[in-house]
């Protein structure tokens, strides 16, 4: 496997791989990692669909990239996905992938001309007062001290940063920064979670700095993401034979290990209630998603608070078997140990009145029923002690939502504490207590909440125990390479395995993963389109500079070093060249 970037390898298409007619997969789970791993070996391994095995311990596919309507409960979404132009594989794989929605299109063309047409960007980023704006105003409001520790954690080697907190690399001045609020809240970290994976992220979307205050960055699918992403990868699997076993839970890969390799022999798995065993030779490739950030999520209803669940579930149970075999297999208990710290909970509110919509129509400063953009990603509510966010993204945001009713989507990244109107932790609230806590700081009338919580909608809570488990501090080895040295036909793939510099909580990095562990595995012989190079681009860097200083020129920072530049008159050795020109296109002088 090795990494290209550029035309050439991008429309390539590889040769059929030696032997792969002989070959056959077996895939662990069914999210968006073991899918695109199908699709891979169909696409570009070109391994016959029938000889391809996808064990999934649910009844339905998808995995985290959901959105469901149960029968019971009405309509769910336990997230949504902020994506962009540059998952690189993501959007390798959706080229090729026919879209359920326009005739003759692939999902990427969807994709594109919708967002093409209908851009995302925000009118009002952050409230506070019950729905007034917060004027924070496009602005990061960053002292020059925070800026500085920015620059500072962007250039600092990742094994410096191993097992390293945020709050270990920021101080407080960072912390009440706008830059920190819009932070959080759209990647959702807090400031115990991993200092690396906030590196990865600053350098991994640099290019987006400009676009974060109102989140023009981001794009968006037509409908939730199960039916906009993943339902048209099923139908893809489907058509090619792949065959799918659900009720299937995965509950060890039992390994040869000698010095030379190691090899895949067996698949313990529980099927339909009973045990059951595959053997497997070099030729059955196994492709494991270890860990997943929804394992064990729980719902509540109007009248339920979800129960929190944070027995080591399935995807756990089977990586700690997998590891206790070998050191190179990682270390689950660094990432699903301590449900305090990587926990949050959603909510999906179904509005069904016209009550409600009124305000959501002040605060997102447009029609909701247009069909078009609404909120433009998330509001998030500064005061409110939840720090809660919500997002109304294009309605219908599922194909049988009737048309007067809006899915909104509530989060908290506090659960553990008393809420503003409900003076209840979010954890310990029913759907109809958290859609008042919503319509608090929606700025709907005291006296009106009760019975609009009550009457004009639905709420259905989920808890998530291990929603941020990939932030967790880690260090070398603790992910386990996407193929572990010496695995002749075995890799990991998802949120929990390890590529370089690729950001987890991504779609992009579950395809990423599965298009390495193919290409690896098989021997695919094309490049995989390496991690957008934006933070090596000199123009982008400068550009993202003068935005994070708000405008503010590099040379005004009272910072020692900038001024020490100044004091030696570096800048007159510049003056005229090539070097000056781009200082002054990117306000850095
Ligand atoms: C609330 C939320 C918000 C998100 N926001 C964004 C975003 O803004 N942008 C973005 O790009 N991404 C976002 N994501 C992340 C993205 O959806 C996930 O990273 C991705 O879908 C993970 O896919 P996966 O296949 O790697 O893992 P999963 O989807 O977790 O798949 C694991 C699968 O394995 C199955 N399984 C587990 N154990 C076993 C077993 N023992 N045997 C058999 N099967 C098993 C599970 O049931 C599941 O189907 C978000 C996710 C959530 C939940």
């Amino acid at each position: 496997m090795y990494y290209s970037n550029g035309n050439y390898e991008a429309f390539a298409r590889p040769v059929k791989p030696e032997g792969v007619d002989k070959k056959s997969a077996y895939l662990a789970g069914s999210g968006l990692a073991s899918l695109a791993a199908a699709c891979f070996l169909v696409r570009d391994g070109q391994m016959k669909g029938e000889h391809i095995h996808i064990l999934e311990e649910l009844s339905l596919p998808g995995g985290a990239c959901d959105g469901i309507k149960d029968a019971q409960k009405g309509f769910i979404i336990r997230g949504g996905r902020e994506m962009e132009d540059h998952f690189e594989c993501l959007w390798d794989l959706f080229r090729s992938i026919p879209s359920l929605e326009v005739e003759n299109a692939s999902v990427l063309d969807e994709f594109y001309w919708l967002n093409k047409k209908d851009p995302n960007y925000s009118l009002m980023r952050v409230t506070e007062n019950r729905g007034q704006d917060a004027h924070t105003d496009n602005k990061f409001a960053l002292s020059d001290k925070a800026a500085m520790e920015i620059m500072q954690l962007f250039f600092t080697k990742d094994k410096d940063l191993y097992d390293k907190k945020i709050n270990d690399v920021f101080t407080e001045e960072f912390f009440k920064s706008n830059f920190w609020l819009y932070w959080r809240t759209m990647f959702a970290f807090e400031d115990w979670h991993s200092a690396l994976e906030m590196k990865l992220y600053i350098q991994r979307f640099i290019h987006h700095i400009g676009g974060l205050p109102d989140l023009s960055a981001l794009k968006f699918t037509k409908y939730n993401q199960y039916e906009s992403l993943i339902l048209p990868m099923v139908k893809y699997l489907e058509a090619q034979g792949v065959q799918f076993q659900y009720d299937t839970k995965v509950t060890n890969v039992i390994f040869d290990i000698t010095p030379e390799k190691k090899a895949a022999r067996k698949i313990m798995m529980i099927h339909n209630g009973r045990e059951e065993c595959i053997d497997l030779l070099d030729d059955d490739l196994v492709f494991v998603t270890n860990g997943s950030c929804t394992e064990n999520s729980s719902l509540g209803d109007d009248d339920h608070a979800p129960v929190f669940n944070d027995t080591p579930g399935g995807c756990w149970e089977l990586w700690k078997n997998i590891a206790a075999q070998d050191l190179s297999f990682g270390n689950p208990d660094k990432f699903c140990s301590e449900t305090d710290k990587t926990t949050w909970e959603s909510a999906t509110v179904t509005t069904l009145d016209d009550r409600i919509p009124a305000y959501i129509r002040k605060v997102c400063k447009r029609d909701p029923f247009s069909g078009k953009v609404v909120t433009g990603g998330i509001v998030t509510c500064k005061d409110s002690s939840w720090l809660m966010s919500y997002t109304l993204n294009r309605q219908p945001h599922f194909k049988e939502q009737p048309k007067d009713q809006l899915v909104v989507w509530v989060y908290g990244l506090f659960t553990d504490v008393p809420g503003d109107y409900v003076k209840k932790p979010m954890r310990e609230c029913t759907g109809r207590e958290i859609t008042e806590e919503w319509l608090y700081h929606l700025g709907v009338p005291v006296e009106e909440i009760p019975d609009m919580a009550a009457n004009s909608a639905r709420c259905i809570p989920c808890m998530m125990p291990y929603i941020t488990a990939f932030f967790m501090p880690r260090t070398a080895g603790d992910r386990p390479k996407v193929v572990p040295d010496g695995c002749v036909n075995f890799a990991f793939i998802g949120q929990f395995s390890d590529t370089v510099r690729d950001t987890v909580f991504t779609t992009e990095y579950s395809v990423r993963t599965a298009m390495e562990a193919v290409y690896t595995l098989l021997d695919v012989d094309r490049g995989v389109p390496e991690v957008y190079g934006s933070c090596y681009d000199i123009r982008t860097l400068l550009d993202a500079t003068s935005k994070m200083l708000d405008g503010k020129k590099a040379i005004e920072m009272k910072v020692p070093w900038i001024m020490k530049l100044v004091e030696k008159k570096a800048l007159r050795k510049i003056s005229g060249t090539v070097i000056e020109e781009l200082l002054k296109e990117y306000n850095v002088i």
